[in-house]
């Protein structure tokens, strides 16, 4: 019988780690070595032909329709009722995309929370009155292991003990209460707590670098920038978690948020609200009722939490210090437009940008059951506008 630890050497024998693993050991193109079916865990489905032949056109589709068909789904058939996108939007025509889709933009919908045909859902989350009070205490410049870079930005608040992050990509979003002047501090305080502009170099001595003066928070080109709101989850993005989608969604926001033709920066609000904010024991007791046949729901209202106990207020007050009014928000949870743009609409979200799980799309990423059951007690029961007909099978 073999035991636990010879198990697991077997397993990091394994020459090549799944596919979400983070970071990225490689450069982010997909290839067909995405779906890795040396790992027996993960039941990939591998269609090679369509994959194969039609690889472009199946990023194209995904890149620039949430309404997409999977690549093997014959394009003369209808598709399926799509959830995902008000407006339906036909699958493209092979041949007629060009290849470089990957890099380009991903297409918004527009929403307006103001309006009941909007496209944001009919719930109205209860929001706090007021927002939090929050304050970036330190900010640092993040390589990353894709080629992008990022500037971490640690934020303290007056309704917990948590530090939340906000990721940022593009070089003229600044928060507010980071750049205030600080009683008494030296120019190397500031330096040190990143409150500078333009780069750090050895032998710098002021914060201020004149060929890089702050332009107010906004990116260069006027468009507003992509937001994703991310709540930590440390089986989804440390374990390599095949139970949830959180991995992959972070690493797809990252990457949407650092591609070239984004002009407009983007922000990852990363809230430290593990397993819908009921923390990580709980959340491993509900994987546990899983495995007893409950679902995601259900498994937390057995234990007494609420189906989501997670708050948005902070993400809004952290958005606001880094300048933003309006955003691109990247979500399929419709419920979250209202929640992020706060009790007074302090911030508007303009567009959302579906996030389709890249097995779903011919793209890598991973299938598991349980992650598939983890969606759909999303769609059904959390109103998530994603297309169950778009899976693969
Ligand atoms: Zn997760």
């Amino acid at each position: 019988m073999p035991s636990p630890t010879s198990q697991w050497q077997q397993q990091s024998e394994t020459s090549q780690l799944p596919s979400f693993y983070s970071p990225k050991t490689e450069a982010q193109r997909p290839t067909e070595d995405d779906v890795d079916v040396s790992q027996p865990d993960f039941s990939v489905s591998v269609d090679p032909a369509p994959a194969k032949v039609n690889s472009d056109d199946a990023i194209s589709d995904a890149a620039s329709s949430v309404s997409s068909l999977p690549p093997s789904t014959p394009l003369n058939q209808p598709p399926p009722d799509s959830l995902l996108s008000p407006a339906f939007t036909p699958p493209s025509t092979p041949g007629t995309s060009t290849p470089s889709l990957l890099l380009q933009e991903p297409r918004g919908v527009p929403v307006d929370s103001s309006i009941p045909t909007g496209g944001c859902g009919n719930k109205h989350p209860r929001l706090l009155e007021t927002l939090p009070q929050v304050e970036c205490i330190v900010r640092a410049r993040i390589p990353t292991t894709t080629g992008a870079e990022m500037f971490l930005h640690l934020y303290t608040n007056n309704m917990d003990n948590k530090e939340h992050l906000a990721i940022v990509f593009g070089n003229n979003i600044r928060s507010k209460s980071l750049d205030a002047v600080r009683e008494g501090e030296t120019e190397m305080d500031r330096l040190i707590r990143g409150a500078y502009t333009g780069r750090l170099y050895p032998g710098r001595t002021t914060s201020v670098d004149p060929k890089h003066a702050a332009t107010g928070g906004q990116e260069a080109d006027g468009q507003p920038p992509l937001v994703r709101i991310h709540s930590e989850c440390y089986t989804g993005e440390t374990v390599w978690s095949a139970r949830c989608d959180c991995g992959e969604q972070l690493d797809e926001a990252a990457r949407l948020m650092s591609l070239p033709s984004n002009k407009s920066g983007g922000i990852i609000i990363y809230l430290r609200q593990e397993g819908r904010g009921i923390g990580l024991g709980e959340k491993l007791k509900a994987y546990n009722l899983q495995d007893l046949g409950s679902d995601t729901v259900e498994a937390n209202l057995l234990l007494r939490h609420p189906a989501d106990a997670r708050s948005y207020g902070l993400a809004t007050a952290m958005l606001l210090d880094l300048g933003q009014k309006d955003v691109r928000l990247l979500t399929n949870n419709p419920d979250k437009i209202r929640a992020v743009e706060g009790p007074n609409r302090e911030i508007v979200v303009r567009e959302r940008v579906a996030m389709v799980p890249l097995s779903w799309k011919g793209r890598g990423g991973f299938r598991a059951p349980e992650v598939e059951g983890y969606l759909k007690t999303k769609i059904e029961k959390m109103g998530h506008m994603l297309d169950m007909g778009a899976l693969p099978k």
